[in-house]
């Protein structure tokens, strides 16, 4: 950097780089299953009782990190309606997915999220899913620098959509059209702020659709049950 040499790093791992070299690797490689080896610090928000950053085992499952070091979840565990695993991009998980997951990078893919950056958004039912996720959109609208188009035009779009949503002044075929929008953004923007936009609103339609459609449904006086929402019944 600045024509000098740099080391690009992250402070997670240099800081656990002292230990290891005390106790060994073999220590470290002790921790968590196969390929997914070591310690991890997992940073807990939302409506656990007590919020918390903590070094855990990898893999630990999500409702042991959350006992352990947490308090539990606000109202107990019934009251659990999602949670977003891996830092605000990442897919959101449903409770019943989450409950027994390992917290590591294979056991969060199984779900269909992922380990991210370990920061733990826990979300009780009091939560509006689709404001969450909306607000999540306004982030990274906002942080997007506009160099390539797909995240520049397609960030500001997915909010005002999403913002819709929200309302429930959306039509029902736009949820459709919001998917293959993500879809369209995904992998195709130089840097992964493009991915990091577009995965949490496929999450939310993937598991919350029929809590979208209600919404639309309702603003619009509409009482006809979608397919998804007559399954969901
Ligand atoms: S994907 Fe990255 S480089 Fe492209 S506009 Fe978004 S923030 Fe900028």
């Amino acid at each position: 950097l600045y024509g000098c040499p740099t080391t690009v790093n992250n402070v997670e791992s240099i800081a656990v780089v002292p230990t290891i070299l005390r106790r060994g690797a073999e220590w470290f490689a002790g921790f968590g299953r196969e390929n997914n080896k070591g310690t991890k610090l997992y940073q807990i928000s939302g409506h656990v009782e007590r919020p918390c950053v903590v070094e855990e085992e990898m893999g630990i499952p999500f409702r042991e990190l959350i006992e352990r070091h947490c308090g539990g979840i606000r109202g107990g565990w019934d009251n659990l309606l999602a949670v977003i695993p891996g830092g605000s991009s990442v897919p959101l998980v449903p409770a019943a997915e989450i409950m027994d997951a390992p917290m590591d990078f294979d056991g969060l893919k199984a779900v269909g999220s992922g380990l991210g950056t370990a920061a733990v958004i826990v979300m009780d039912k009091s939560t509006d899913i689709v404001r969450a996720i909306s607000r999540i959109s306004y982030f990274y609208k906002h942080e997007s620098c506009g160099q390539c188009t797909p995240c520049r035009e397609g960030t500001g779009w997915m909010w005002r959509v999403m913002e819709r949503m929200r309302t429930g002044e959306a039509a029902l075929s736009e949820i459709d059209t919001l998917l293959q929008v993500t879809k369209q953004v995904e992998g195709h923007s130089i840097c992964a702020l493009g991915d990091a936009a577009a995965w949490p609103i496929q999450g939310l339609i993937k598991h919350f659709r029929p809590e979208m459609e209600r919404r639309i449904n309702e603003r619009a006086g509409n009482d006809v049950l979608t397919p998804m929402q007559e399954a969901a019944e």
